[in-house]
């Protein structure tokens, strides 16, 4: 493992965008690790909304405000890619049993690959455990109100891309 300089997490995900429920558990985790790595998977299968390059910017854009936080992307193996960044940790959010039953079985899997790096699960924020990116989209897409959801810059970005293709 390459030297580095404190406690690094993880936070892998698609980020399609980010939402507020993502930026509650960012802004915890930076209170609990030394440097947060938010790190989007580039997954070709997954067809998104927004490219990468897109979402980092979205990332980049409401992550200034907390100094010990970046943004990368990564393909291939998660915890391949942790161990080249010198993280201990994997960040991951459980809203509901579902995410329980989703997130388990990856993180034994990651486990058992490097055992040296520890997923941790942050419960989401009481205000935020309904959000999720798909929901976020649909919304939008059927002339629901998506403000509180997100940042106000990606609530623009998402408008435009949604509503300005229709027009
Ligand atoms: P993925 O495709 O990897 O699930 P997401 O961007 O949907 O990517 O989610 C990344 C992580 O953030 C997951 O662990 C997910 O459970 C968590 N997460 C997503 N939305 C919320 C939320 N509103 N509150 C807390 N955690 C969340």
């Amino acid at each position: 493992m390459p030297k580095q300089e404190g406690r690094v997490a993880i936070y892998p995900g698609s980020f399609d965008p980010i939402t507020l429920g993502h930026l509650d558990l960012i802004e915890r985790c930076s209170k609990l690790t030394d440097k947060v790595i938010v790190a989007i998977l580039r997954n070709e299968d997954k067809q998104p909304l927004f490219t990468v390059e897109e979402r980092m910017e979205m990332l980049d854009e409401v992550i200034r405000a907390y100094p010990n936080v970046s943004v990368d992307s990564f393909d291939g193996l998660l915890v391949d890619y942790a161990s080249e960044r010198g993280a201990t940790m994997i960040l991951r959010g459980i809203r509901a049993l579902t995410d329980y039953e989703y997130e388990l079985p990856m993180a034994l899997m990651n486990r058992r690959l490097r055992p040296e790096i520890e997923t941790i699960f942050l419960m989401a924020g009481e205000a935020y455990a309904f959000i999720s990116s798909r929901l976020v989209k649909e919304v939008i897409r059927l002339g629901g109100n998506i403000s509180g959801l997100v940042p106000p810059t990606v609530e623009v970005r998402l408008k435009n891309r949604i509503l300005g293709e229709r027009a």
